[in-house]
């Protein structure tokens, strides 16, 4: 596309900022705790809090993991969670 440059009309730049502004993310984080090895999966926080009883905990930032797919996930193993302690 020569010239491209010359020609852009509007631009818009998303950034972690954006994230922070527009979509309330801690610090701008995209994928709430970083998801490298040492914070993944297991070693990610409890989706039950050690320290409040009866405190649950769901989403990006607790076990599985961040992403639509990490999400979902955590929200069945947090049910099952619940529906374990009290049955
Ligand atoms: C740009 C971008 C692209 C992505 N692309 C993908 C992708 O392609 N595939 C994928 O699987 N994942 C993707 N992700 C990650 C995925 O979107 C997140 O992991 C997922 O949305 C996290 O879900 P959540 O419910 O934990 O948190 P969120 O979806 O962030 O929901 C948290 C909600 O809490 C609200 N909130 C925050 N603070 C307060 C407060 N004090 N009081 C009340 N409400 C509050 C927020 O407004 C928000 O609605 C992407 C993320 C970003 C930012």
């Amino acid at each position: 596309m020569p010239d491209l440059r010359n020609h852009i009309v509007t631009r818009r730049h998303i950034t972690p900022k954006t994230f922070e502004s527009e979509l309330a993310a801690f610090k701008g984080s995209a994928f709430s705790v970083a998801p490298k090895l040492t914070q993944s999966a297991y070693f990610r926080p409890s989706n039950e809090d050690s320290g409040i009883p009866g405190l649950y905990l769901v989403g990006a930032g607790t076990h599985p993991g961040a992403g639509l797919p990490g999400v979902l996930n955590s929200a069945k193993a947090t049910v099952d969670l619940i529906l374990s302690n009290y049955q």
